[in-house]
């Protein structure tokens, strides 16, 4: 069968192609046509590995009754090789009032027409592309077509199976981290907990005949953990980000707490000033190195300085050099001293000054940055916010959508998994949970 396939479809090729076509030619001609041959190929494969099952004539009802075939049912399936039609005897037990094809569980088939091979694929494109632009490219690169609307399905049925237990990897995957970060060192390793939020476009619910209402930004909550490996390299270990309030951060905080072998490794505890997240962080680290992220100490510097001297002065260049200096030597208290003196030049500058003074406050022995140094202990999170922009938000901020609130954070865990090294694990939770009906009389 595969074998006449073959000819056939080389036959076709060679009629299809000029006398002397391009390279290119001929594999854009082969990519059209590639799912002819291959759909046949994994037809007769399934064919061969259950001939059996294909001609069963009787089966068992998890009542223990014997059942007699039917009839065969047609079943149209589309793979990442194209669409083959499969026809599967089916079973009624009258007792039970329930039908079953013994077949599609074993092939672990989808109710769905496209099958989990392409769910998988069309849902990795959308984690990085919006739906429509990801149906373009998995045609592009297929040839095969999938609407953008069954992406997005598929993509939030796969973030419901995406929980917190699943997202944050397991206390082996994270224990192989430390080894690798440790590598030959005597030394344990640091591992950072940095804990930040970055603003994503949200909207209400609303349906086809209600008028939804204005859109809105709300905080993503998030916590991103890594190792520095050898020359300070950073070693992902988990993300873990969702639109809600902050109460929501604690389970997260907890699971990674028991999770990480903490006798293992030095921890650093990054986080910007809020006080409810250094209590949430040092509850649960309570060994923990705090360290006020130092990128959120520049900004508020800064802006400070262009607001009380101008863009680009001199004055306000010299000023945030001092007062940076200060903060690496964990002179904090000349700092807030410092800004109390200050005269404000305008309205603006009065209220900079006020705002970094509250976000200074509070924050004794969290900046030290020199010392921090020294020990090997980072300053901040590289940048939590960029991190956390690029490993969440890019993809939510990306064509100027809203997003629903549950959609969004279907797409934080999806992408988080990703990074997280836990998606096949998440995908394989989803297949099960989703096999074809069992009883569709
Ligand atoms: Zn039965």
């Amino acid at each position: 069968m595969a074998h006449d396939a073959l000819d056939a479809w080389l036959d076709q090729l060679e009629a299809d192609t000029a006398e002397t076509p391009t390279l290119r030619e001929i594999s854009e001609r082969v990519l059209q046509t590639r799912h002819a041959l291959l759909s046949t190929c994994l037809e007769a494969v399934i064919r061969q590995r259950y001939a059996q099952a294909l001609q069963q004539t009787d089966a068992e009802c998890t009542c223990g009754r014997r059942l007699f075939r039917r009839r065969f049912d047609a079943k149209a399936v589309s793979t990442l090789h194209g669409t083959i039609t499969l026809h599967r005897p089916y079973f009624y037990c009258d007792v039970c009032q329930r039908g079953v094809h013994p077949l599609d569980a074993q092939l672990q088939l989808s109710e769905k027409y496209h099958q989990f091979d392409v769910q998988e694929r069309t849902t990795r494109l959308g984690a990085d592309l919006p739906f429509g632009l990801s149906a373009d490219q998995f045609a592009h690169l297929t040839g095969l077509s999938a609407s953008p609307h069954f992406i997005h399905d598929t993509f939030n049925a796969v973030g419901e199976a995406a929980t917190m237990e699943r997202v944050i990897p397991d206390a082996a995957a994270i224990g192989r981290r430390i080894d690798e970060a440790r590598g030959d060192s005597t030394r344990r390793p640091v591992l950072v907990v940095a804990c930040d939020g970055a603003m994503a476009p949200t909207r209400p619910p609303g349906g086809r005949r209600k008028k939804r209402g204005p859109g809105g930004w709300r905080e993503a909550k998030g916590v991103r953990v890594y190792l520095l490996g050898k020359d300070q390299r950073v070693i992902h270990v988990a993300s873990w980000h969702q639109i809600a309030d902050k109460a929501t951060l604690a389970p997260a905080i907890t699971l990674l707490a028991d999770r990480i072998p903490r006798d293992r490794v030095r921890i650093a505890l990054v986080a910007d000033g809020s006080e409810w997240i250094w209590d949430l962080l040092c509850a649960h680290f309570p060994d923990g190195e705090q360290i006020l992220d130092y990128y959120h100490c520049a900004e508020y510097v800064y802006e400070t300085a262009r607001a009380q001297y101008g863009e680009g002065t001199l004055e306000a260049q010299e000023w945030a050099e001092a007062t940076l200096t200060r903060l690496c030597m964990n002179a904090l208290r000349d700092v807030s001293g410092g800004l109390l003196r200050m005269t404000p030049r305008s309205q603006e500058a009065a209220e900079a000054i006020r705002t970094f003074s509250i976000f200074l406050a509070g924050q004794r022995g969290r900046a030290g940055y020199t010392e921090l140094r020294r020990r090997g202990l980072p300053r901040g999170s590289g940048g939590i916010e960029s991190a956390n922009k690029l490993i969440c938000h890019v993809r939510l901020k990306r064509s100027g959508a809203w997003w629903l609130e549950a959609n969004g954070n279907a797409m934080l865990r999806i992408r988080c998994a990703i990074y997280n090294g836990t998606f096949d694990q998440l995908f394989a939770d989803y297949m099960a949970a989703h096999p074809r009906k069992k009883a569709d009389t």
